[in-house]
């Protein structure tokens, strides 16, 4: 009988509006017994995304919800201390969905090896994790960049939207970035070298868009939704892609989400406006991994990850994401 104990956020309701700590139930159980075929994880680094807030809904969407009573999923990396499983031995590291708690217990299916003396490891949750696999297949795959381009990023100082406008500047294209507040906005230009930033806080957005993008935008990459996409879409280029990867202003509504009022500019412009799924593309987030992993060694891309410390702060951390506090990929540190 293990002597260690296991904190665990547990789904207790699904929230209206913002999740908050009323939402879970904060437990300690002892570590639950190892089976064949299992592997005991010890979680290091939790991944918090705004779709996190998405599987606490009841109903259907890309992903089955979280169940009430269950622990809340989330994605992280750790350490394996104990394993009875063939291809897993303790002290590897491993990547994967092992939920808001301090131990993982199960089967290892779809948990996969990373390497801590390559690269930190929240990188693995960042750059070289889902994040960077959104920003790099919804980008090149569903974008379709070509040199030149004028591309606009919404939510451009995140996580996933950093790394998109890094690989859009690396396949030649013009890149502009929105974001709130004037730090951020300084960020992408100094930082990740966008060429231009509009900070939707405190400029008219419209005026702005103008000013940065004269021959319109031939890619969007959005992350926001809302009024961000509803004034982007007046200012698409002809055959212009949007790509719908988020829609983080909407995700906290009480009321219907708010569609694109402005969604006739795709007639005009013989625009595409296209959704997408990150898990679609996982056959391919080897060889894309390698090919990120390349271009962070070349320094070509650069991958910044805000890490907040301590499991029991996980409903107060996960908010940050809402309230634009968080700056690159928001990491939780167990
Ligand atoms: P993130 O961008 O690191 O963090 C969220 C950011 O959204 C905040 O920092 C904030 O930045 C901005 N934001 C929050 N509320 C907003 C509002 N009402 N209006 C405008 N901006 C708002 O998060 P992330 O993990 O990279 O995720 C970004 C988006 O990608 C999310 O929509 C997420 O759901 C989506 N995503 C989709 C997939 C997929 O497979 N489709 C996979 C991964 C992520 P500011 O300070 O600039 O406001």
């Amino acid at each position: 009988m293990s002597t260690l104990n296991n904190r665990q956020f547990l789904l207790a309701r699904r929230p209206t509006g913002a999740a908050s700590r009323d939402d879970f139930t904060f437990q300690t159980v002892p570590l639950a017994e190892i089976a064949p075929g299992q592997v005991q994880v010890k979680n290091e680094y939790l991944s918090l995304d705004p779709a996190m807030r998405g599987w606490m809904n009841e109903g259907k969407s890309y992903i089955a919800p979280v169940g009430l009573g269950e622990v809340m999923r989330a994605l992280g990396v750790g350490r394996i201390i104990e394993s009875q499983h063939p291809s897993f031995a303790v002290g590897d590291y491993v990547q994967g969905v092992l939920g808001v708690q301090d131990y993982f217990v199960g089967d290892p299916k779809g948990l996969h090896k990373v390497d801590p003396t390559l690269l930190p490891l929240p990188v693995y949750l960042a750059a070289l994790g889902m994040t960077g696999m959104s920003a790099y297949f919804a980008l090149l795959e569903v974008g379709q960049p070509k040199p030149g381009d004028t591309v606009v990023i919404s939510g451009a100082a995140g996580a996933v939207g950093s790394v998109a406008g890094q690989i859009a500047k690396i396949k030649g294209c013009r890149v502009i970035g929105i974001a709130g507040g004037q730090e951020k906005c300084k960020t992408l230009v100094e930082a990740f070298g966008f060429d231009g930033a509009i900070d939707y806080k405190n400029e008219d957005l419209h005026a702005a868009l103008k000013r940065e993008c004269p021959k319109g935008v031939d890619l969007f990459f959005d992350n926001v939704g809302g009024d961000v996409l509803d004034a982007v879409l007046t200012r698409l280029a002809f055959k212009a892609r949007v790509v719908i990867c988020g829609a983080i202003s909407q995700y906290n509504n009480k009321e219907a989400v708010k569609g694109p009022a402005n969604y006739l500019s795709l007639l005009v412009n013989r625009a595409r406006m296209e959704g997408f799924v990150v898990m679609d593309h996982a056959e391919h987030f080897g060889k894309a991994g390698r090919e990120m992993a390349g271009w962070l060694a070349q320094g070509k891309l650069k991958s910044k990850e805000h890490v907040v410390e301590g499991l029991e702060t996980f409903p107060e951390t996960l908010q940050m994401l809402f309230n634009g506090e968080n700056h690159g990929k928001l990491v939780l540190k167990v």
